[in-house]
């Protein structure tokens, strides 16, 4: 498997989010299903589930490479570049 160096030059402390949901499913009227927190910026945006994919489209505009789940309960992190959790 791919070794994934992204994560270590990741900002520490990480992000504050910057929204409590996801900004473009709220202009464009879609619901997210679940959302995820870019940990570059604190970008929010919606899982590859919800309709908008916003976190995944954020990944491709930025080029940001890992979020992590911003659902309650839950801790993983995925690298976008090497399909990896980290
Ligand atoms: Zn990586
Ligand atoms: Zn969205
Ligand atoms: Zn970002």
């Amino acid at each position: 498997m791919k070794q994934c160096t992204h994560a270590e030059a990741l900002p520490h402390p990480e992000p504050e989010p910057l929204a409590d949901t996801c900004p473009e499913c709220l202009r464009d009227g879609t619901h997210p299903v679940q959302l995820r927190l870019c940990l570059s910026c604190g970008h929010v945006g919606c899982c590859d589930s919800s309709p908008g994919q916003h976190a995944t489209k954020h990944h491709k505009d930025s080029d940001h490479p890992i979020m992590r789940t911003h659902e309650p309960g839950e801790n993983w992190r995925w690298c976008f570049v090497d399909h990896v959790l980290v």
